[in-house]
């Protein structure tokens, strides 16, 4: 059999390499081979039926399905040889991750612990399906990605740690995109190798940003969903307003993401800088270790408030631990330019402080119990419109590397204390119409938002604990 032959006996499908993309640029499907779901260590499925493997094109049910099978396996064989031997997804949510391509009408996504889901809707005529972009898909995948190496993050009443979460997401969509030889070769041309520019995996969602701005025109960057080419300096999120449109920085998670992310494509472009080739092959190294140090800092982290500060601290320290220290300069570099550490703080993680401390980054294990290294707050309910008291889950684990944020003004920040930071995140909730009160908790005042299209990430419930009320989260979307 000649190579001819045995590639036109393979099975393709059709695929976006990211996203359908929007009017003006639209992306066009390219042939994949059919995708491996069933793999280790991270297992997936999709509720629907598998259609044949064939070249169903752009619009039909078929095309939906192959992209987001695609796609996800894109994700869990990112990540799945960068985790820790032993990693597997949360406990509730079985042995394989199981996508449901149609879930409802919004334009919106999530993951809950149950599996993921992917809703869609017709705007102006174009049905939006959230299943056929590949930055979604790679998003939410993320989520349960970063679930199984550190359940804590889920139940912590904290922007910060909820908005690592959504650049936790963002970056999972950006690796896994580069996986791919033809687009990094593409987005090589279209940077003139220079990562840190917008390119088409720095924007995010470019079709599902499309949509919201029809009706939201503020709400999201112009030509896409979010972009991680971005200059958004860090700020205390407990001092940053509850929302606010696309180009400012509010202390919704998605909005505060942006710090994070930022700073990551900020590291894989100073990453691909010091490879011997300025390829599309040196590029693919350059996101891959990058991912494997953001991997090794999330396990190693402490649940803190400051939380972004000790993510970056520990992926300098990985980097000391996995590669010498090589790209300590340009990590440094980007978590400086996005404020996430203040100058002091990144020139005090030396090669000697990383040492002393490296016992127990090493011991580092993934998983463990979903409240670990929380510490129960209980507050007076009344001023949430609760009829009783309510405990949050503050993030007050021990510190590692005595490391803080950029005060703006100059100098570091003074990390907040953490009953602070989890009464802000609940107040932020209440004020965005994200929690889902049952009425028999509520005060005869309490603020009631019944809106139906937006979608409630957490809910009060009895606590299983002790006395009261406690916030339980249903999902990230
Ligand atoms: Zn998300």
């Amino acid at each position: 059999m000649t190579v001819q032959q045995q590639q036109s006996t393979i099975p393709t499908i059709l695929v976006y390499e990211e996203d359908p993309g929007s009017f003006g640029h639209v992306n066009m499907p390219v042939p994949h081979a059919v995708p491996q779901l069933d793999t280790q260590p991270f297992p997936a499925a999709i509720a629907e039926t598998a259609p044949q493997p064939d070249s169903a094109g752009p619009g039909t049910e078929a095309f939906r399905y192959w992209v987001a099978a695609d796609a996800l396996s894109s994700a869990c064989q990112t990540w799945g040889p960068l985790v820790p031997t032993g990693t597997h997804w949360h406990p509730t949510v079985g042995r394989a991750l199981t996508a449901h391509l149609d879930a409802g009408n919004d334009l919106n996504a999530f993951y809950d612990r149950k599996g993921l889901w992917f809703f869609r809707r017709t705007v102006a005529g174009v049905t939006v399906a959230s299943c056929e972009s590949g930055d979604v898909v790679r998003h939410e995948a993320g989520h349960a990605i970063l679930d199984a190496l550190r359940p804590q993050l889920f139940s912590t009443s904290s922007a910060e740690t909820a908005a690592l979460h959504e650049a936790f997401g963002d970056i999972s969509a950006l690796v896994s995109a580069l996986r791919q030889e033809s687009l990094r070769s593409s987005v090589l041309a279209e940077t003139q190798g220079d990562l840190e520019v917008s390119s088409r995996v720095s924007r995010m969602a470019e079709q599902l940003g499309w949509a919201i701005r029809q009706g939201h025109p503020g709400a999201v960057d112009p030509d896409c969903l979010r972009n991680l080419s971005n200059s958004f300096f860090y700020r205390d999120p407990v001092l940053l307003p509850p929302s606010g449109p696309a180009n400012m920085l509010s202390s919704e998670p998605h909005s505060f993401s942006r710090v994070f992310s930022g700073a990551f494509l900020k590291c894989v472009a100073g990453i691909f800088r010091q490879q011997d080739l300025q390829d599309q092959a040196g590029l693919g190294l350059a996101a891959e270790i990058a991912g494997q140090l953001l991997v090794d800092a999330v396990v190693a982290a402490p649940v803190v408030s400051a939380y972004y500060a000790q993510v970056a601290g520990h992926m300098i320290a990985a980097d000391q631990r996995r590669n010498g220290g090589r790209y300590g300069p340009f990590l440094r570099s980007a978590f400086v330019r996005h404020g996430i550490l203040s100058l002091e703080a990144a020139t005090s993680i030396t090669e000697a402080e990383v040492s002393r401390r490296s016992v127990g980054m090493a011991e580092a294990i993934p998983g463990g119990g979903d409240e670990e290294g929380l510490m129960p707050v209980t507050v007076h309910g009344a001023t949430y419109g609760l009829n009783q008291p309510i405990t949050l889950s503050a993030p007050a684990e021990e510190r590692r590397f005595g490391i803080a944020a950029s005060d703006p003004a100059g100098g570091s920040l003074r990390p907040t204390d953490p009953d602070r930071v989890a009464t802000s995140f609940l107040e932020d909730l209440v004020r965005r119409g994200r929690v889902d009160v049952p009425e028999e908790y509520r005060t005869a005042s309490a603020v009631v938002d019944n809106s139906a299209s937006r979608i409630k990430t957490h809910e009060i419930a009895r606590s299983s604990t002790g006395e009261g009320l406690a916030l339980i989260r249903r999902c990230f979307d």
